[in-house]
């Protein structure tokens, strides 16, 4: 099917523009027309290196805004981009055209007795935690407060609670959704029901989430948490701990033990460390990480402690890692079957430690991550049951090559492509020698999560053997493409 180029909306005149204003309680930012001062601000991304100038920002203050702009949206086949927390790795939440920027909408109520959130569209994952831990709940959310909700539920969403609990969609009871004609409709087990099988792994690709409702958890607000690093000489033995870690302790915990494996760079040199969350008393924590402890951590710099849950989601303590002069990224991901194979990990670090050698100024916050997660409780949910494709067990190794200056993006962006092509093909080969398919055969699910990623990878790598049912509920809610900006979906395939 033929479809009109969607359009930046340059050429929109003043009295479009007013009928614009005019439907809308919420601020209508003009590239060229309204103060540089606030509109610029509104084009910030974590990711700097997906700043777009978009023509026109809409800020909404209702769902009816929302709806009204989508309108003026659809009438005028403009191009448009849905902004929430503006925390993705890829650029979905910027572009040249019209940008709907949900930040104004952040209202979350909790139902102490349901046991429930009802969380605006563009509330981050902390308003949720936050509002929840106050009554002694907690939402299944990612593993930093700064997220967006909506990124991060249309995408899937894991977090320290998704071994307990599964993924944050799975968490999602229902939702508000408004559609490419503007109109707002439920997503629930009774309401849309196709819907709402889309939007949880789909990203915006059927519409825009207006409301969320969350399932929330009875907890205690404390748990066991910190980072322990060691020097670069006990790299080999971080790794060869992996499997113990995953088998012995991790799936041993009821899902209470989350640990990622990570990899920073100090004075040039890859330093290794854990990062550990245990979900009770620090009695029963301790028993958890004494293989990390026996190891022989570095102090001072090495510790675990009690914490609130909300603190350890804090992103202020995350920030020291992510230095605002190195501000351009890339995140991209793959996942390795248990028992890991160590030499395919130490291939990974090898040949990352070479690329951060070419240029060590530049690059010398990025990191390699290895989740070593519980995922039973994510794979017990039917593949099928919802758009998210990656409902697999395994060790999701994450690469983040972080640098500091514009011109370098176009070499970074594809230094990474190469390095993760390379760490796929290693994993693909140890895949086939255990009988496990990369995608597929196996049990159908991806290797890809796609919520971190470049953006730019194959449909069928982010929803697997859904990539079918997606494309026939793009036909029905979005035959004309208008969410068109994180893994769209054409309708026309069959
Ligand atoms: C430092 C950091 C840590 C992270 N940690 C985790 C983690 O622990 N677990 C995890 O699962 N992910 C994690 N992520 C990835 C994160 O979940 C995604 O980047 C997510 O897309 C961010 O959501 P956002 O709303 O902030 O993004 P935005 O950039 O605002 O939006 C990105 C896209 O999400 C979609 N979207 C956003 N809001 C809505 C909405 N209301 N309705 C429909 N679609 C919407 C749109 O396609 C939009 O373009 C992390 C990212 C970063 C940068």
């Amino acid at each position: 099917m033929d479809r009109p180029k969607r359009v930046d909306g340059s050429n929109l005149s003043a009295q479009d523009l007013d009928t614009l204003r005019s439907s809308v309680k919420g601020k209508v930012v003009v590239k060229g027309q309204s103060p540089e001062e606030e509109y610029r601000p509104l084009l910030e991304r974590w990711n700097r290196m997906h700043i777009k100038e978009a023509n026109i920002i809409v800020l909404p203050e209702s769902e009816e805004d929302v709806s009204s702009t989508i309108k003026f949206v659809a009438e005028h086949n403009l191009d448009v981009a849905i902004a929430s927390g503006r925390h993705t790795y890829s650029g979905p939440s910027s572009g040249y055209g019209l940008i709907i920027d949900m930040r104004n909408l952040r209202k979350v109520s909790v139902d102490v007795e349901k046991q429930t959130a009802v969380a605006q569209g563009g509330s981050l994952a902390g308003d949720i935690e936050a509002a929840a831990e106050d009554v002694g709940l907690r939402p299944v959310m990612g593993a930093v407060n700064a997220t967006g909700c909506g990124g991060i539920t249309t995408g899937g969403g894991i977090g320290n609670l998704s071994a307990q609990y599964g993924l944050v969609a799975d968490n999602l009871l229902a939702a508000r959704v408004a559609l490419a004609d503007g109109t707002i409709v439920v997503a629930s087990d009774e309401e849309n029901p196709d819907l709402f099988w889309g939007i949880r792994g789909g990203g915006s690709n059927f519409g825009l989430v207006t409301e969320f409702t969350y399932k929330l958890h009875k907890a205690d607000p404390f748990v066991y948490s910190g980072f322990f690093m060691f020097s670069s000489d006990k790299i080999d033995a971080c790794i060869d701990l992996m499997n113990v870690l995953h088998l012995d302790y991790i799936m041993k915990s009821n899902g209470k033990f989350a640990c990622t494996g990570l990899t920073a760079i100090m004075g040039g040199n890859v330093i290794p460390g854990f990062l550990v969350w245990y979900d009770g008393p620090e009695e029963e924590g301790k028993k958890y990480i004494k293989p990390i402890l026996d190891l022989g951590p570095i102090y001072p710099g090495s510790g675990a402690e009690v914490k609130r849950h909300t603190e350890t989601t804090d992103w202020k303590q995350f920030e020291k890692m992510f230095p605002p002069e190195f501000n351009r990224l890339v995140g991209t991901t793959t996942q390795v079957s248990y028992p890991i194979s160590t030499d395919i990990i130490k291939r990974t670090v090898q040949r990352f430690q070479e690329i951060v050698a070419t240029r060590p100024e530049n690059l010398s916050v990025s990191k390699l991550m290895f989740d070593l997660r519980d995922y039973s409780k994510v794979t017990s949910v039917p593949l099928d049951a919802t758009a998210y494709a990656n409902r697999r067990e395994g060790c999701l190794i994450a690469v983040d090559l972080i640098w500091d200056q514009e011109e370098l993006d176009k070499e970074m962006m594809q230094i990474t492509k190469d390095f993760i092509t390379q760490v796929r093909a290693w994993v693909k080969e140890d895949n086939e020698q255990k009988g496990v398919a990369d995608v597929g055969a196996h049990v159908g699910a991806t290797t890809l999560y796609a919520l971190v990623s470049d953006g730019d990878e194959k449909l069928a790598s982010v929803f697997g053997s859904n990539l079918g049912r997606m494309k026939e509920l793009k036909r029905k809610y979005d035959p004309g493409m208008m969410w068109d900006k994180w893994y769209p979906v054409s309708p026309d395939a069959n």
